[in-house]
């Protein structure tokens, strides 16, 4: 299974669609990943506006 890059949201799953926003729009085109674990304490998701745990693409095409 490929793992795609959400477009709007970076994060990162398997399927077909976010899971997180829903929508459709996922590129397999993207690089770094990073894992947030604690979105409240991490600057980096602080810096994405990630407000959720999981694994994103720091950049996505
Ligand atoms: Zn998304």
């Amino acid at each position: 299974m490929s793992e795609k890059a959400c477009t709007v949201c970076h994060l990162i799953t398997t399927g077909n669609i976010c899971p997180r926003c829903k929508t459709p729009t996922l590129s397999d085109d993207f690089s770094g990943m990073v894992i947030i674990f604690d979105p409240q304490g991490s600057a980096i998701a602080k810096a994405m506006n990630i407000k959720e745990k999981g694994r994103y693409a720091l950049k996505v095409r």
